[in-house]
């Protein structure tokens, strides 16, 4: 087979990340502001008529409240564990990604799937929901710094590449990735995972000797590997940079598994002198996700995904101590949740998931007042090849 080397994108930050900080506090109030005072932090969002951006936080409750009993059981609000307090309350269903696909898929009745989540997770919802059904983001700003870190057009450069060098390959992709992306798995044998099933998804390939290229994630990618006994000079970080991942082909063919550089800019922020802290101050059982770099993940008592770090801690004995590692907005409703045990974050500094925040309520009204008006606003739709590709790896995921 003919190597076409793969071309270094050109360097540059998704401006989800750059918003990143845009949210960070040092108080813990995290109470939403008219859309008007957050836009003034200067963020990128979508834009929306004038009318929204005045309302006050009651307004918006009411006009939600009113908006959901006139469409009724046409209606399913999705809501992830990481989206404000404002907008998590009017879910119908709440969940990670995970969860949340499931409930997707196995969701017949809706006839409008609302999913306050990031839009990588609509474009799952709508592969995993028939063809009636309409799956609306409600701000199609939201998106996900990690998932903007592989465009599928250079991650499909790079499998060519890759597997030009080594037939042996398999593509995984992490949830948090483009439709395109996954549907480049299923179409190369490779399957969809989430933080839950990881390791269920990288076992049913190493066991059959392939290897693994991951995306987007190298912290899942690497701390996934290295739980399944994978030495770290099998891993190999793909550097969508550098001419040819900055890998030689002796590299590729001897490596195990192959991840893509990209991270989450939530989940990358605690570091070990946060848990030690918290070990010596207050003697807390430290739980993190598996998005946190590999030295934090070792020096953790407990790693898992968002359903994991809930059931865990919710089931824990009361007066026990916890330092998190993952979203503040789940944390802080831990903490609410369980009064009884000390539940704190990691990070002294409060930083929202930027991306996730952009699902402001007022956002949320707009989109309902449009299908109480017969309009249907940001529609997620994946094309017709993608959605057939895509569902073959979500399938070979919900199988697992
Ligand atoms: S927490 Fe990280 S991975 Fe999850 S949506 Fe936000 S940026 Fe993306």
């Amino acid at each position: 087979m003919n190597i076409k080397s793969y071309q270094p994108r050109k360097l540059s930050i998704p401006v989800t990340e750059l918003e990143q900080a845009s949210f960070c506090q040092l108080d813990d109030n995290l109470r939403s502001k008219t859309l008007e005072e957050e836009f003034k932090s200067g963020v990128k969002w979508q834009k929306v008529p004038n009318r929204y951006l005045k309302m006050s936080p009651e307004e918006i409750d009411f006009e939600i409240n009113r908006m959901k009993s006139i469409i009724g059981s046409k209606l399913y609000i999705l809501g992830h564990h990481y989206q404000r307090e404002e907008v998590i309350k009017f879910a119908d269903t709440t969940g990670d990604s995970f969860k949340l696909s499931l409930e997707a898929s196995r969701e017949k009745e809706a006839q409008f799937i609302v999913f306050c989540g990031v839009h990588f997770m609509a474009e799952t919802a709508d592969i995993l929901t028939s063809k009636d059904q309409k799956v609306i983001l409600p701000n199609m700003a939201a998106g996900c710094s990690m998932a903007d870190m592989a465009p599928s057009e250079d991650v499909e450069d790079a499998w060519e590449f890759v597997s030009s060098v080594s037939d042996n390959y398999v593509p995984i992709t992490y949830m948090n990735s483009t439709a395109a992306i996954k549907s480049l798995c299923g179409e190369n044998g490779g399957l969809v995972c989430t933080s839950s099933n990881a390791d269920k998804a990288f076992t049913k390939y190493l066991e059959s000797d392939k290897k693994i290229f991951f995306f987007p994630d190298q912290h899942l990618g690497r701390n996934t590997a290295l739980s399944l006994g994978i030495n770290l000079d099998e891993i190999k970080v793909w550097n969508p940079f550098k001419l040819n991942g900055g890998l030689s082909e002796i590299e590729i063919k001897s490596a195990k598994v192959l991840v893509w550089q990209g991270h989450c800019s939530v989940h990358t922020r605690f570091n070990v002198d946060q848990i030690e802290m918290a070990k010596n101050d207050k003697n807390a059982k430290i739980i993190v996700h598996p998005e946190c770099t590999n030295e934090v993940v070792s020096n953790s008592d407990y790693v898992g995904s968002t359903e994991y770090i809930i059931d865990v801690v919710t089931n824990s004995k009361s007066g026990s101590v916890w330092g998190i590692g993952t979203e503040i907005n789940l944390v802080k409703r831990l903490a609410s949740e369980n009064p009884d045990k000390d539940i704190f974050c990691l990070d002294p500094i409060v930083c929202p998931c930027a991306t996730m925040y952009r699902i402001h309520p007022a956002y949320l009204l707009w989109v309902l007042d449009g299908i109480g008006a017969g309009l249907v606003i940001n529609q997620v739709e994946v094309d017709f090849e993608t959605r057939i590709n895509s569902k073959v790896a979500l399938d070979r995921m919900l199988e697992l």
